[in-house]
């Protein structure tokens, strides 16, 4: 018998364990194999129910030889990328980490699509996030914005027809992908932004299709895109600064009005400044950053996180030589996807100079901003 968890407590983590100890477990003995029962659901925050475990006792029966894995299904795309940052980090072996199907109470009826129903997290063509920009600058200037678009010297939109050949190179690495945020800078910035959105839905027809806005231009729509949103079934997650606190309801009713869905956070009254230029020498602080699961696609690169490719307006702002050079050549001949992967999962050198943060008040700032601005 094979002991292995489930990550989460929803139905879809109910629809993997009775899969897995029936219809797989039956075809997996047929080959040779052992039955396989699922002893735990394993959930991020303090467990409730009693079957459900932390990620600590996970760790800790797993060190035991009690549960020999885990499994996530697909549907927990938004938490995956954090909690195998947080596995590894805790000695779990990557090979023992599997990703589940999209599920779909059918497929126990499918026979060659239940004998898909987990596959090592190396091997699965499959990123569970990916976000791009479509513009680098702002027209909100944040203090202490991550992606620097406040030192964006003048306006830098993305190529659409290098972006189109990157994302076609991505696909033959990565057949599926949970959710795609495209954001900035300010996306709405970008007139192009539509043709974006159709070649990522075309791209990657089963993802869901985020807009990532400040919002401030959202009452202002062209409504070719309102119509390329819809027939995209993109939507918006709005980020709530001060100063969009007037406008907020009506964004609400507009949006509404039009059929898009979105999401919009609380106000957000305070920013991390979490840059140093005291470089630390911490490698598991990359297992510990939650923006590390951020993977991001930029100029034939893809990386753990935007940093290698917007730090250069920080360099050159302020006469730096932080890293930039990093991240993963889509275009290398040598790249497969259980490569790429794996590469996500490395820290980079420009981890060095992120801290854990202080909080500050949100702010805007000027053009001529200075170091001791941005860094601790
Ligand atoms: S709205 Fe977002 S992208 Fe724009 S400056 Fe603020 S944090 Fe940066
Ligand atoms: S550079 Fe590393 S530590 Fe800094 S935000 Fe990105 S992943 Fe996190």
């Amino acid at each position: 018998m094979i002991h292995v968890a489930v990550f989460g407590n929803s139905k879809w983590s109910c629809l993997m364990k009775e899969i897995l100890e029936n219809e797989y477990s039956a075809l997996f003995i047929q080959d040779g194999g052992e039955a396989i029962t699922v002893d735990a659901f394993v959930v991020s925050g303090e467990p409730g129910q009693e079957f459900e475990i932390s990620v600590q006792e996970f760790v800790r029966r797993y060190a035991l030889g009690e549960l020999t894995a885990i499994v996530i299904p697909k549907e927990y795309y938004m938490q995956q990328n954090e909690l195998v940052l947080a596995l590894l980090r805790e000695g779990v072996e990557v090979h023992d980490i599997y990703d589940g199907i999209r599920l779909d109470p059918q497929i126990r009826n499918r026979p060659e699509a239940v004998a898909c129903l987990i596959t090592p997290m190396l091997h699965d063509p499959y990123l569970p996030y990916l976000e791009y920009h479509v513009a680098d600058h702002c027209n909100l200037n944040c203090k202490y914005c991550t992606h620097y678009s406040p030192l964006v010297p003048q306006p830098v939109y993305t190529d659409y027809e290098r972006f189109s050949a990157d994302l076609r190179q991505l696909k033959k690495y990565i057949a599926d992908i949970g959710v795609i945020r495209i954001l900035g800078g300010e996306p709405l910035l970008n007139p192009e932004l539509g043709r974006f959105i159709e070649l990522t839905r075309e791209l990657y027809p089963a993802s869901i299709i985020t807009v990532v806005t400040n919002g401030m231009l959202i009452d202002r729509l062209d409504p070719a895109l309102i119509e390329t949103m819809k027939k995209s079934m993109a939507f918006f997650h709005i980020s709530f600064y001060p100063p969009l606190q007037d406008k907020v309801q009506g964004i609400r009713e507009f949006l509404y009005e039009q059929g898009i869905p979105y999401t919009i956070t609380p106000m957000i009254t305070e920013f991390n400044k979490i840059q140093t230029m005291k470089p630390h020498q911490d490698e598991d602080f990359f297992y510990g950053c939650f923006q590390a699961s951020c993977t991001c696609l930029h100029e034939g690169k893809v990386a753990p996180c935007y940093a290698p490719f917007t730090t250069k307006y920080f360099n050159e702002a302020f006469g730096q030589e932080l890293p930039v050079d990093e991240g993963i050549d889509l275009y290398d001949d040598a790249l497969t996807a259980p490569v790429l992967k794996a590469e996500l999962l490395i820290p980079m050198r420009r981890c060095m100079y992120c801290t854990a943060g202080k909080a500050c008040s949100w702010e805007i700032i000027g053009k001529d901003s200075a170091l001791e601005d941005w860094v601790e």
